[in-house]
């Protein structure tokens, strides 16, 4: 007799089903482990799959993405291929894909194995220059110009600010980068009052160990005088290192009058420290999806055109 194996939603649970393979399903996509003999990336957080130690990578049995197993819960589109009924709004996000011929070893944004050849190795688009197989073009979703991946991980925070008191709570990360070698990570998290990029103050919480999932749980506060408000606060996540200098994981920034405007709540992007200095990125709300969100947001774009530019056809 079969045995059933189990089978995951994305809410995690598990069902019993007839199916051979072990499938984790989110977003539409059916994963399932893989082993690959060839170097791959992730292309959610763009880091290697080691295929060593047992089947850490997956694929998408369906439009063949491939990601980290750990990564999977943060997939932002749903699983997409041309067979699908695709909305007509769809094309004003669609890439622009041209045959290239590559120089230098290039891997595919879409399934993560490298641009087979010597010349016209694969297609890039020439609006946000992702790269893809050729037979990888038709399972890539409808969002030129959105950066789906998440290199470093996020973090959830809240920041609440009156005139005298700015209180930053540091609550939890989640899938942060693996930076030492037994593939975990020793993070604590740095708060920085910046003024024209000189630190004015510093605090930090304490620092959980081996995890690429830490809960801090822990609140930070300043002093703001009337004058601070000019300010930035700036929010780095940072791995204990021992014996050598503390490594940088991801950080990203507010403007202290941003703050007083609108207190920030919610999870947040670990950006390299070249983007971080200068803004902040907010993850997409749980349980939506990229594509989604994109239609919803250009259905509201036409609609307010709609209404400011009188419909010259239907005179
Ligand atoms: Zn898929
Ligand atoms: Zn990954
Ligand atoms: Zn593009
Ligand atoms: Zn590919």
């Amino acid at each position: 007799m079969e045995k059933p194996t189990e089978e995951e939603n994305s809410n995690g649970q598990v069902e019993k089903s007839g199916a051979k393979k072990k499938l984790l399903i989110v977003k539409d996509h059916k994963f399932t482990p893989i082993f690959f003999n060839q170097p791959t990336f992730c292309c959610h957080c763009k880091d290697f799959i080691w295929g060593i130690v047992g089947k850490q990578g997956l694929q998408c049995e369906t439009c063949i993405f491939v990601i980290h197993k750990r990564c999977a819960e943060f997939v932002a589109f749903k699983c997409h291929s041309k067979d699908k009924d695709t909305n007509s709004d769809d094309s004003q996000t669609a890439h622009s894909f041209w045959i290239h011929s590559y120089t230098t070893p290039t891997f595919c944004d879409h399934c993560g194995s490298l641009l087979q050849g010597i010349c016209s190795q694969g297609k890039q688009c020439d609006v946000c220059f992702m790269n893809v197989h050729h037979g990888c073009e038709e399972f890539v979703p409808n969002i030129c110009g959105y950066n789906h991946t998440e290199k470093r991980g996020r973090i959830n925070i809240e920041i609440l600010c009156n005139d005298t008191l700015l209180s930053v709570k540091i609550n939890e990360a989640k899938n942060l980068s693996p930076m030492d070698p037994n593939g975990l990570s020793d993070p604590y998290v740095r708060v920085k009052i910046l003024s024209n990029n000189i630190q004015l103050e510093k605090k930090k919480t304490k620092c959980i160990k081996a995890t690429l999932n830490p809960t801090w749980n822990e609140t930070l506060t300043f002093n703001i005088k009337p004058e601070n408000q000019g300010k930035t606060l700036m929010i780095e996540v940072m791995d204990l290192d021992r014996l050598t200098r503390n490594d940088f994981m991801g950080c990203f920034s507010f403007e202290i009058s941003e703050i007083l405007k609108d207190p920030v709540n919610g999870w947040f992007k670990l950006l390299s420290e070249r983007e971080g200095w200068s803004f902040n990125v907010p993850c997409l709300p749980e349980g939506k999806d990229l594509t989604e969100v994109i239609e919803e947001m250009q259905r509201n774009l036409s609609l307010n055109e709609d209404l400011s530019i009188p419909a010259t056809n239907d005179i």
